[in-house]
């Protein structure tokens, strides 16, 4: 079955390079993914596969950060012209319901699943001819929006691994649910699928990331991470009394001092000893005119802490600075929260027994110590390993390493196309390894 396994996802590198580069091609920010989650609807129901799709996937009340109806209604038209297939482009996904869960049933058995995120981020793509995506045709048409962090990668991955657990579905005993994720960025996607309860009867948790080679000891395959931040992150609305700046000044009360005491009175936020905590406030906009006092500004914040519970001190601290700074002008503020995660941590057992499991199986791979993979970044994945490994499942969050163009999160990014099929192989043995018969964990 090993070699099998290995040999059906060779045969699919070339459909998943083409995959990823028709992702590339269109990248879609968190709620807008319509033509990512209607591609990956019909090639998911096409193999056969229960397709969960709209609300089925996120629960309504547990959504933030959805876009404004009138941009999504926008967006949603332009797919056709895209080539989204038009049968899987359904109401609920043009009102922002997007993300596609695929589910195999293959008897009595152990429940796994394995979460791809989808969503771009919002950056314009490097067009000159040294970028390969640009050169090669399959750079973005979506202006403003790239696959800059490799989640075109793991949609197709995702479709590979549900293409070879099809093919050797026969040889498996428990269910596998494939999680097409959308939102990562800003962590809004997981929470909503997460309260849905899709995690709730689930044994095995396993998520990816592409990572740059360069590190301490690369190896292909990472199978798990440690430390990413929990975080939280909000707009926040300060809105004032605009007044003529010269006539009568003391009519007006100033938006743009309340967001610029709140500003700088966050990065005063006390550390915590425990560990780790961020703050960062990455926009501010207000204002109209220059001989106005200003009534609106708005700043875009985020906290971070090495642990949930240190990013909830930062979070309470935060909020407090701008509903104080906002009173000290007579202002008001509206905080709305726009996403979050928390921290995570890889269960050991489950990854030294994948580490084993790929060195065993999958020897053309190399495999890295988790030592070294700690993350200072957040991933919003913590919420659904949190979920699993709450009620006594397993969860791992790897990295799947490769050469890269340039960095993630640069509009030069991108990365060696050969990681699909490892990520393919690598997944499709963890689930076999799992399901073929008394779980080993
Ligand atoms: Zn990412």
């Amino acid at each position: 079955m090993y070699d099998k396994i290995i040999k059906y996802a060779e045969e699919l590198d070339q459909v998943s390079r083409e995959r990823r580069r028709d992702f590339h091609r269109y990248p879609e920010t968190a709620w807008y993914e319509v033509r990512t989650s209607a591609v990956i609807a019909k090639i998911l129901t096409e193999l056969g596969y229960e397709v969960l799709t709209g609300k089925a996937v996120c629960l309504e009340s547990a959504r933030c950060g959805v876009p404004l109806a009138e941009n999504l209604k926008e967006h949603a038209e332009a797919v056709y012209s895209q080539g989204a297939p038009e049968k899987y482009v359904t109401e609920e996904m043009k009102q922002g319901f997007t993300g596609v869960i695929g589910i195999l049933r293959c008897g009595e058995g152990p429940v796994v699943a394995l979460r791809f995120d989808i969503d771009a981020l919002g950056m314009q793509e490097n067009e000159t001819p040294e970028h390969r995506p640009f050169a090669e045709g399959f750079s973005s048409r979506n202006p403003g929006w790239m696959h800059a962090c490799g989640h075109d990668a793991h949609a197709a991955m995702g479709l590979g691994v549900a293409q070879v657990l099809m093919k050797i579905k026969d040889s498996l005993h428990g269910t596998v649910k494939l999680i097409f994720q959308p939102g990562e960025e800003g962590a809004k996607g997981a929470a909503p699928i997460v309260a849905a309860g899709h995690l709730d009867d689930v044994d095995y948790f396993a998520g990816t990331h592409v990572a740059p080679t360069g590190g301490p000891d690369d190896g292909d395959v990472t199978p798990g991470t440690w430390g990413s931040l929990a975080t939280s992150k909000y707009d926040v609305y300060f809105k004032g009394q605009a007044a003529h700046a010269g006539g009568f000044p003391e009519n007006g009360r100033s938006a743009i001092v309340a967001a610029a005491n709140a500003v700088l009175n966050l990065t005063a936020i006390p550390r915590h000893s425990g560990g780790i905590s961020r703050v960062n406030v990455g926009v501010i906009q207000g204002g109209s005119s220059r001989n106005v006092i200003p009534d609106s500004a708005m700043i875009m914040l985020e906290v971070r802490g090495e642990t949930t519970a240190i990013n909830a001190y930062m979070d309470q601290q935060a909020k407090r600075i701008c509903q104080a700074a906002a009173e000290m002008t007579d202002c008001t503020c509206q905080i709305v929260f726009q996403g979050g995660a928390e921290s995570q941590q890889s269960d050991e057992d489950f990854l030294t027994w994948i580490g084993e499991e790929v060195r065993q199986h999958l020897p053309h791979l190399t495999v890295s110590s988790c030592e070294n993979a700690q993350n200072w970044g957040s991933e919003d994945i913590s919420l659904m390993m949190n979920r699993v490994q709450a009620r006594g499942g397993k969860a791992v969050y790897m990295r799947s390493v490769t050469d890269m163009a340039s960095a993630q999160h640069t509009t030069g990014f991108d990365f060696d196309e050969r990681v699909l099929v490892q990520g393919i192989e690598t997944f499709s043995l963890i689930v076999y390894g799992l399901l073929k018969g008394n779980p080993p964990l």
